[in-house]
C-alpha cells in the first residue's frame, strides 16, 4: 500500500519510513514524488484541525491515501501554550533560540514545569479521515542543554531521563518520539484493515 505523506520536510519522510515493519507492505512517499511543492496551508487553531486541513488539502488534490501530521509542545502552567503556535511561539520568524528563551523566560517563576510533546496525524484512508495521536510526557529545564535534534529539543526532559531530548542520542529519543507513537498507532490500524 502507497501513502502520500503532506510534508515538504524529506527529513520527516525518512524518519518515518524507517519505522515501518517491512514486512506490512506499507510505502510512505513524500508528496513532491507526485509534483507538489507549495506549502499547504495549516491555519486552524488545533493540531488536530491542522492535521485535518493538511491531509484534506492533499487529498482534494490527488484523490488517493493521504496523511499528515501536525505536533506541538503543551505546556501545562502556560495553558497548554505554544501548542499550535509551536513553531512560531517567538514571532513569524520561526526562531528556534527565541521560541526556547520565551518559554524559559514565561516558566521563570513557575515550579510547575510540566510538558509534553503532542503529534497528531490524519490519515485520509479511501476517502474517510482517521485520526492517531502521540503523547511523550516530560519537563522544561531551567536552561538549554545539549546540541542534537532540533526545535525545542534542548529544553525537554523527558520523563524517566535526567537529560534533555538535546543531549538524548538520536536514536533514544526517536525510539520515544511523539510523531513515532503516534505513527505506530496508524501503522496499527493500517495492519488492521
Ligand atoms: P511540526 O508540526 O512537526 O512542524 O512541529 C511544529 C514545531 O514543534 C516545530 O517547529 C518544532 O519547533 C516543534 N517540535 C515538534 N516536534 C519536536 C521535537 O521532537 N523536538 C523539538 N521540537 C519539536
Amino acid at each position: 500500500m502507497e501513502l502520500i505523506f503532506a510534508t515538504g520536510n524529506i527529513n520527516k519522510v525518512k524518519a518515518i519510513s524507517t519505522m515501518i515493519p517491512p514486512e506490512s507492505n506499507i510505502e510512505v512517499k513524500p508528496m513532491s514524488s507526485l509534483g507538489i511543492t507549495e506549502d499547504i496551508p495549516e491555519t486552524q487553531n488545533t493540531l488536530s484541525g491542522n492535521a485535518k486541513q493538511k491531509s484534506e488539502y492533499l487529498f482534494d488534490k490527488l484523490n488517493i491515501n493521504v496523511f499528515s501530521e501536525d505536533s506541538g509542545l503543551e505546556i501545562e502552567a502556560l495553558d497548554n501554550a505554544p501548542g499550535v503556535k509551536t513553531a512560531r511561539y517567538a514571532g513569524e520568524q520561526k526562531d528556534a533560540q527565541a521560541n526556547m528563551d520565551l518559554v524559559l523566560k514565561n516558566l521563570k517563576n513557575s515550579s510547575n514545569r510540566k510538558a509534553r510533546f503532542r503529534a497528531v496525524i490524519s490519515l485520509i484512508l479511501n476517502g474517510k479521515e482517521h485520526q492517531f495521536e502521540g503523547i511523550v510526557e516530560g519537563k522544561i529545564g531551567l536552561e538549554k542543554k545539549g546540541k542534537n535534534g532540533f526545535g525545542y529539543d534542548p529544553i525537554f526532559i523527558p520523563d524517566g531521563f535526567r537529560h534533555s531530548f538535546a543531549q538524548l542520542p538520536t536514536e533514544v529519543k526517536y525510539g520515544m518520539s511523539h510523531r513515532k507513537r503516534a505513527f505506530e498507532k496508524m501503522i496499527e490500524f493500517l495492519l488492521s484493515q
